[in-house]
Parts: C-alpha cells; sequence; structure tokens
C-alpha cells in the first residue's frame, strides 16, 4: 500500500491528481461552506430575536411602569386638587386645619407612593402638614413650586423638581396646585409629595426580576430614580439619548452609551400622559446577546465536529480515489507503472520536449532467455527474478522525470526526458551492469546469470516528428540488434529523417557485454 503510494505520487499524481483532488476539495469546501453558512444565518437570526425579544420586553416594562408612575401621580394631583376645594370653601381656620390635618394623614397613611401632604400661606408658611404638627420655623417660599404659583394664576397642577423633605431628608417630586382667597388673589398652595423611594422599590422589584437598568427621568434629563441606584443623588442622562428621547417623544426604543458606566444598552422608554416624566428600562448588550453566546458556544463545537468529520471523510476519499487511480495505472507484479501508463507519460513528454527543444530517449530492455529460466527455475521464481530486475532498474533512476514501466511480458521501458543517445546508452549499461551485479543464478546462460539485452532510442526536436510510436519502434529496433548480435548487451539506433519503424532505424553501435 505504502510503495504504491509512494510510486503513485512519485509518477502518476500528474495525470490523476488534480482532478481528483480538485473535485473532492470542491464537495468539501462547498459543504464546508453550506455547513458554516446555514449556521451563520441561524446566528444571526438568533441574534436579531434576541434583539426584537429585549425590544418587546423593556417596551411591556417601560409601559407598565410609566402607568404605575402615572397612577401614583394622578392620585397625587386628585388628592391635591379636592384638598384645595376644601381650603377655598372652609379657609384654614383652627377647625378647617384641624380636619384637613386627620384627612391628610389618612390618605398619607392609605397611600404608600405620598410621602407627605402641605398646605402653605401666600408667604410660603405652612398651614398644615401631614407629617408634623409643630410647624415652627418652617417656610417653603424659596421652593420651585412655590415662586411658580406665586407668578401663575393658572389653577393647573404643577409637576416640580425633585425636592429633599425638609422635615426627614427624604426625597421626592411635588404635585402642587394654587388655591385663592375668595377675592382671587395668591392664597397659597398645596402640596402632595410623590415619594421618589416608593419608585426606588418598585424599580428595585422590577429590575430584580428582568435585569438591566430601569430609569425615571425629567423631562430636563435628570435622573429621579435609577435601579440599580447611582451613587450620586443627581446625575443626568447623557446628552445623546437625551437628544433621541427628545426626538422621539412618547416612546420607543434607544440605543445608547452610558455616561454612568460607559456600557453599551438597548431599551425602550415611555413617556408619562400628562406628566413631564419618562421612565427608560435598557438591558446592556452584553446581556442581551448571553443566549446567542450559549447558541455560538455550543454552534461552534457541533459544527467544528462536523467539519472534522467532513475533512477526515474527505481526505479518505482522496486517499481511496488516488489508490484507485494509482491501481489503475501500476503494474501489479512489479511495482513499476503499466504500459498504460507509460504511454500517457511519453506523449506528455514529447510534447513538453516539443516546446523545449530538448531529446527524449526510451530504453527498451528485455530478459534474455527468460523462456528458458521459467522452464529452468518455474514460473514463482520467474516472477521473484522480475521484480528484482524491475527494482534494480527502477533503482538506477535518479533525473527528475526519469520512468520505468513494464511494457509487457519480461520487457521494461525506461523514459527518459531530457537524455541524449550517448548517456541513455551509458544509462543502460548501468542498469545492465546492475542487473548483472544481482547475481541471479541462470545456469546454463552466459557467465550462469541473469542478463537483458537494451535497445536505446532517441528522439531530438527539430530533426524527429516527436511521434510516440516511432521511438518505442526505434528502441524496439535496438533492442531487436542487440539479441541478434548475442544478448547480454545495449545496442542504440536514432531515427534518421522523417522514416519511421525498424526500416528506419539504423543501428550505430553494439557495446560488448563487460
Ligand atoms: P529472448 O528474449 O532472449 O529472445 O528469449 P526469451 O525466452 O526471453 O523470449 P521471449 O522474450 O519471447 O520470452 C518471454 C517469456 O517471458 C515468455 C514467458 O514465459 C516469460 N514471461 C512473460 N511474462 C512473465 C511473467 O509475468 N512471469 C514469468 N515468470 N514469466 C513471464
Ligand atoms: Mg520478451
Ligand atoms: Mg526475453
Amino acid at each position: 500500500m505504502h510503495q504504491l503510494l509512494s510510486v503513485y505520487r512519485s509518477v502518476l499524481s500528474p495525470f490523476v491528481w488534480p482532478s481528483v483532488r480538485s473535485r473532492t476539495l470542491g464537495v468539501m469546501i462547498c459543504v464546508c461552506a453550506a455547513l458554516i453558512g446555514t449556521e451563520a444565518l441561524q446566528l444571526w437570526r438568533v441574534y436579531d430575536d434576541n434583539i426584537r425579544q429585549n425590544d418587546l420586553i423593556t417596551s411591556n416594562t417601560a409601559q407598565s411602569l410609566a402607568s404605575q408612575a402615572e397612577t401614583s401621580l394622578q392620585t397625587a394631583d386628585t388628592i391635591v386638587a379636592s384638598l384645595v376645594e376644601q381650603v377655598e370653601a372652609e379657609g384654614t381656620g383652627p377647625e378647617a386645619k384641624s380636619r384637613l390635618y386627620h384627612l391628610m394623614t389618612s390618605l398619607a397613611a392609605a397611600l404608600p407612593a405620598i410621602h407627605e401632604m402641605g398646605i402653605m400661606d401666600k408667604n410660603g408658611d405652612p398651614v398644615v402638614k401631614s407629617l408634623v404638627t409643630n410647624l415652627a420655623g418652617l417656610n417653603y417660599s424659596e421652593r420651585e413650586y412655590y415662586r411658580y404659583h406665586r407668578a401663575h394664576a393658572d389653577r393647573q397642577a404643577y409637576i416640580g423638581e425633585r425636592i429633599t423633605s425638609k422635615i426627614d431628608g427624604a426625597q421626592s417630586i411635588t404635585v402642587t396646585r394654587r388655591y385663592n382667597n375668595p377675592d382671587g388673589s395668591f392664597g397659597g398652595v398645596v402640596v402632595a409629595s410623590v415619594s421618589l423611594s416608593f419608585f426606588q422599590h418598585l424599580f428595585d422589584q422590577m429590575q430584580a426580576k428582568s435585569g438591566g437598568v430601569i430609569v425615571l427621568l425629567g423631562d430636563d434629563g435628570v435622573i429621579l430614580v435609577r435601579s440599580p441606584a447611582l451613587p450620586k443623588a443627581s446625575y443626568r442622562i447623557a446628552g445623546e439619548l437625551r437628544q433621541d428621547l427628545q426626538d422621539h417623544p412618547g416612546g420607543g426604543s434607544v440605543a445608547y452609551k452610558s455616561g454612568f458606566d460607559a456600557v453599551q444598552r438597548q431599551g425602550s422608554y415611555q413617556h408619562l400622559r400628562g406628566f413631564p416624566l419618562t421612565a427608560l428600562v435598557s438591558q446592556s448588550d452584553w446581556d442581551i446577546q448571553a443566549p446567542w453566546r450559549a447558541e455560538l458556544e455550543w454552534h461552534g463545537i457541533i459544527l467544528t465536529c462536523v467539519i472534522i468529520v467532513v475533512i477526515g471523510l474527505g481526505g479518505r476519499a482522496i486517499t481511496a480515489t488516488n489508490l484507485l487511480a494509482a491501481q489503475a495505472m501500476q503494474d501489479s507484479l512489479t511495482g513499476l507503472a503499466n504500459r498504460r501508463c507509460f504511454d500517457e507519460r511519453i506523449q506528455r513528454e514529447l510534447k513538453r520536449a516539443a516546446r523545449s527543444g530538448q531529446p527524449v530517449s526510451v530504453i527498451m530492455i528485455d530478459i534474455d532467455h527468460f523462456k528458458a529460466f521459467n522452464d529452468c527455475y518455474g514460473h514463482p521464481a520467474g516472477d521473484e527474478c522480475l521484480r528484482l530486475v524491475a527494482r534494480t532498474i527502477q533503482g538506477s533512476l535518479r533525473r527528475q522525470g526519469e520512468f520505468a514501466a513494464r511494457y509487457g511480458g519480461e520487457e521494461i521501458a525506461v523514459l527518459l526526458p531530457g537524455c541524449d543517445g550517448p548517456r541513455a546508452a551509458a544509462l543502460a549499461e548501468t542498469m545492465l551492469r546492475a542487473v548483472r551485479g544481482l547475481a541471479l543464478r541462470q545456469a546454463g546462460h552466459l557467465d550462469d546469470v541473469v542478463t537483458f539485452s537494451a535497445g536505446v532510442g532517441t528522439c531530438a526536436p527539430g530533426r524527429d516528428e516527436g511521434d510516440a510510436q516511432a521511438l518505442v519502434e526505434m528502441a524496439d529496433t535496438a533492442l531487436y540488434a542487440a539479441k541478434a548480435a548475442g544478448r547480454n548487451r545495449v545496442a542504440t539506433a536514432w531515427c534518421s529523417g522523417v522514416a519511421r519503424g525498424r526500416e528506419a532505424a539504423e543501428l550505430v553501435s553494439l557495446p560488448s557485454a563487460a
């Protein structure tokens, strides 16, 4: 097997290798490309699905949170509106204050989103507060919502900026309305503050389930609540993200790089209806694609295994095809190339010689009295003798392109590209000496050893037609002459003019046997 393949590589591969290899490689590349393409498409779909899925989840979460925040703020506003009505109807006398205090404390207790309620007079002094009864020293005239209502006559609800309670330091946003004196002048402000820790708790619960980041932010870009919480109390979203939110008010999808931790995130936002606030829910790209990475890992492993199998099978197919091709071109007894292979090769070499202008020689070798050898020692011994002679001849070849084939029976043809007649004759002499040197016993024949006769034919481009048949016939004629001259020798001939065949060949030398 090994010998067969080595003969194949050195002698036959130029004929069969390109087509077999390229076709098998082509099939393998197509199969691998199809597998990789299918996997890439599949993984791209998973990647895209993850983005869509994230869009859907974050959009639903943002809408749900926005809706809860709206409900809390609307509740606060409803309370504020009813307190305004009550204050305007009943004033802020001692009895009215007592009723208001009880109403406010019971409402604050029932509504966890409400941190505190209060009523301020026209100077910003508290009249009633739900959290405390001792109001000494408190004044709210510097509050932004207070200044707004004092300056604006409208009776609409006003959502103020984030404040810190002067009583317990809690963070909240305020829903306020102005109330008027009976004469229509500014009477003061009713305020309900909605606790940011309420939203924080709500967001933290949601964030624990879905991961990612949940933010409640004002239209000015200030982050009011964030889960996971920020270390700093006041933080603004990145300008780019703020621009996105302004460009598409209401709601939508965003992809942005966080100004806080520089993480790339994708998500959705929902602006609260009637309030200058937005709920933003986002997930980092890395987390969004966690399922994709898991798929990539598995698919990568499976794909690699499949490709290894395909390459392995392809390699085996190439080896098997090479072996078949080699068997089709090789003589099974001697291991040399066969006649078919020789015929192909000589055509090719003659065409090459016609282009390069180099001569081509052929040595035709025939074992002497081989029939008698068989008769004397038997066919198996004859086979072994033939193998040894063939191996010796093959072993005498040194140059690139030199090539020996079993031409038929006990005849061996040697093709010598780029070799002129004298060098070919010298090589034939060397082969003959080597075979004689084997000292294969053949009683009664010459020195009682196996010998052969050889004829050398040479084709010189430009002078001869470069015809394979003519060249072989020339060598054959010389062989015939060597036999006729007593065997165990080499004879040389060349073709004169354009004539072919035995008639045209001219025996030029008959070297005497050594
Ligand atoms: P010469 O060539 O010297 O004129 O005599 P020869 O006896 O060799 O004559 P020829 O070339 O005509 O005979 C060829 C013989 O080679 C005939 C056959 O018995 C033998 N032969 C051919 N092929 C094989 C083979 O594969 N194995 C064996 N053992 N013998 C073979
Ligand atoms: Mg013969
Ligand atoms: Mg013979």
